[in-house]
């Protein structure tokens, strides 16, 4: 059979049931797995033979759910953990220890500059951050002979600028370290990193994938295309013994397609444990199921409101990389030609007050620390994550005090922008 489309391997990838078995992914809710002798749980422990035995290392449905993330990306190996915040972390350290040094993009999620700037820090990783429109020769400039990654998002949250994965890639394998590309806010959908020279992408599932805020979860994916072999003193974790796994090297036992994944569980995992519980894995992939059918409608809706709001007179400015104009369309119509996202930003006229006005005026739109699932939510970070911040601590953080981030949902668009007409009419 060819190639499966997206929409169908959101359906089916990762389990087909045998005669008789459940149509629908089971949510295998047990902690342990039972075998008849010592021996066949030693063979195990020695990663001489896969079965199941704990599910801190592996889970029946976690491991079905993160075989269809695989195959969405077209990845060689992939992995569930219980958060996007955990995802970033292991994607990172499992290349990375102390002394070492990683180049990121300035423009990332919050939560994932904090992990970055302060908590790994203290773990002696060091990080640069470069703008996303650097060029080239400031990029180089960034790389230490200690670097051993290069982190960037396809669509920054909440920056909303697009990666420009031909630059940033490049600049990674001329130093021989891999792309890791956080790939939340596009999905696999309207962008699949791997084809654009990323070699680890990762996923806050939270978000469009799971779609219904229902589940805190993340994902990564290993395209299995970086040879850590031809770097083996960069990637002494890949391509030396692992002490604490039987002397293991894991890229001569797993290959490049498996080690990275594998060394991410059986170190990482074992070691910090944050799983996703079975369940949550479950309600990840009912979300996965329609992924296709609502990125299309959260986008159409998203240009809709943004080209709603460019025409508006009490509206200052709108960020959408998918409306023409914007500083990023170009690089959007060249990685996510099918679309961008469903998050919109913009700024009310009058600055921190009039948006606080317009904030207060939403019926339809719920006021939430949310983002990327199926009902319309809208935040005001100088009046929510941001407040203890003054306006001129708010512009350094490259937050603007007028500016509010609208998460478009899938209800009808004349109802969103009648919400949005009612509001911006009161302030
Ligand atoms: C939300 C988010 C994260 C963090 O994910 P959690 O699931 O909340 O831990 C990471 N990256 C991006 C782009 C996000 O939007």
């Amino acid at each position: 059979m060819s190639e499966q489309k997206i929409s169908t391997k959101c359906l089916h990838a990762g389990y087909r049931p045998e005669n008789g078995e459940p149509r629908n992914i089971p949510i295998i809710q047990s902690t342990t797995f039972r075998y008849g002798t010592s021996e066949d749980m030693g063979k195990l422990f020695d990663l001489e033979a896969s079965g199941y035995f704990y599910t801190r290392l592996q889970n029946p449905t976690n491991d079905r759910v993160a075989a269809k993330i695989c195959a969405l990306e077209g990845g060689s190996a992939a992995m569930l953990t219980s958060s996007g915040q955990a995802a970033s972390f292991y994607s990172v350290f499992n290349i990375c220890s102390c002394g070492d040094h990683v180049v990121a993009c300035s423009a990332i999620y919050g939560g994932t500059y904090n992990l970055f700037a302060v908590t790994m820090k203290r773990m002696g990783i060091e990080f640069t951050f470069v703008e996303p429109d650097c060029t080239r020769e400031e990029l180089d400039a960034a790389f230490r002979p200690n670097t051993k990654a290069v982190f960037g998002e396809t669509i920054a949250n909440p920056a909303l600028t697009v990666l420009d994965f031909e630059k940033f890639s490049s600049a990674a394998h001329a130093h021989g370290v891999p792309l890791i590309v956080d790939n939340t806010f596009a999905t696999p959908v309207n962008c699949r990193p791997f084809e654009h020279g990323a070699d680890i992408v990762i996923h806050s599932t939270t978000k469009y994938m799971d779609g219904h805020a229902n589940a805190v979860g993340g994902a990564i994916v290993d395209s299995g295309k970086f040879d850590w072999t031809r770097w083996p003193d960069k990637f002494p974790g890949l391509c030396t013994p692992d002490e604490s796994y039987h002397g293991v090297t894991y890229t001569q036992r797993f290959g490049l397609e498996g080690a990275y994944i594998t060394k991410a569980t059986a170190q990482l995992m074992r070691d910090f444990g944050s799983i996703p519980a079975p369940m949550n894995a479950y309600l990840l992939n009912v979300g996965l199921e329609t992924l296709p059918l609502r990125m299309a409608r959260h986008c159409e809706n998203a240009l809709a409101v943004a080209q709603y709001l460019q025409k508006h007179e009490k509206v200052a400015w709108v960020k959408f990389p998918g409306l023409p104009g914007d500083s990023c369309y170009e690089l959007a119509r060249k990685y996510l030609p099918k679309g961008t996202c469903g998050v919109v930003s913009f700024g009310v006229k009058g600055g921190r007050a009039k948006a606080e006005a317009f904030m207060a005026g939403l019926e339809l739109a719920s006021i939430a620390t949310h983002v990327a699932d199926a009902k319309t939510c809208v935040l005001h970070p100088a009046s929510a994550t941001h407040r203890q911040m003054n306006d001129e601590e708010l512009r350094a953080a490259g937050v603007a005090p007028d500016l509010v981030r609208f998460s478009v949902g899938l209800e009808d668009i004349s109802d969103i922008l009648a919400d949005l007409d009612k509001a911006l009419a009161g302030v």
